[in-house]
């Protein structure tokens, strides 16, 4: 049976029979690609480390009766996290899913690979940012990847205007529509719409919008959405100092 080899991008990451995972990933030949990797939720795996979002492995997989099986992997592994700040990483972890979530089944797209192998790369760059300035540096990051993103996908986001009142939009108060492809004032959401931070340079307003925004998906699974909140749970904390309560978190959950 042929072996293929290719970089990719870990999105996701969800377990399956006793020890298996469902490895969500976005590859430089094949496109969005879900990895069957065998025995990784035992402690021992050696491919473990490989396989977490965010992670840009080199893959060796075979086609396999219902989803492609990885036999290798190698390259960029677990230890390239260490010492990265975890506002950093949370915010590579919440870019994961939302590519995950907005990107269709598709099949090799270089353009899409570059942008999305560039802005994790971004994220794991060890170059030195002060303290004041990492959340806005890769909360903006984030930001515009899912723009370039949404771009590349073939929608065009009008940035000047609330596609729901029609209204100017300016300022910091408003929040950027996947489903409806721009801007919207925050008072302007709909419950059905699938929103998306835009990310602004005043922190508290971008702190405020992202969490009103970033609903978890129904998709999640419950270990995902455990570390989701405590992602939101953090960054709350982090800048308000105070803890959410259970209200905040029904305002955040489809179900
Ligand atoms: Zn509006």
């Amino acid at each position: 049976m042929h072996t293929y080899t290719t970089k990719a991008i870990i999105l996701r990451s969800i377990p399956y029979q006793e020890s298996d995972r469902l490895i969500v990933s976005f590859t430089e030949d094949f496109g969005k690609l879900t990895l069957l990797a065998r025995g990784i939720q035992k402690s021992e795996s050696r491919l473990a480390p490989y396989f977490i979002p965010t992670f840009r492995p080199s893959v060796s997989f075979i086609f396999g009766k219902q989803f492609p099986v990885v036999i290798d992997a190698g390259g960029n592994d677990g230890t390239s996290a260490a010492g990265l700040s975890w506002i950093r990483l949370t915010h590579a972890y919440a870019l994961a899913r939302i590519i995950d979530t907005i990107l269709p089944e598709s099949g090799k797209d270089e353009a899409l690979y570059f942008i999305l192998e560039a802005s994790f790369r971004l994220f794991y760059n060890r170059q030195y940012i002060s303290p004041h300035y990492e959340y806005n540096w890769s909360s903006f990051l984030l930001g515009r990847t899912v723009l370039a993103v949404t771009v590349t996908l073939g929608h065009k986001p009008d940035l000047s205007h609330c596609i729901i009142c029609r209204k100017v939009s300016r300022g910091s108060d408003r929040v950027f529509s996947i489903s409806g492809g721009g801007i919207v004032h925050r008072e302007c959401v709909t419950p059905s719409m699938q929103t998306l931070v835009l990310l602004t340079p005043n922190i508290k307003c971008a702190l405020e919008n992202s969490l009103c925004a970033t609903r978890i998906p129904r998709t999640f699974h419950k270990d995902e959405a455990r570390v989701f909140r405590d992602i939101c749970c953090r960054f709350l904390f982090y800048m308000t100092g105070k803890v959410p309560d259970e209200s905040f978190f029904r305002q955040l959950c489809y179900t």
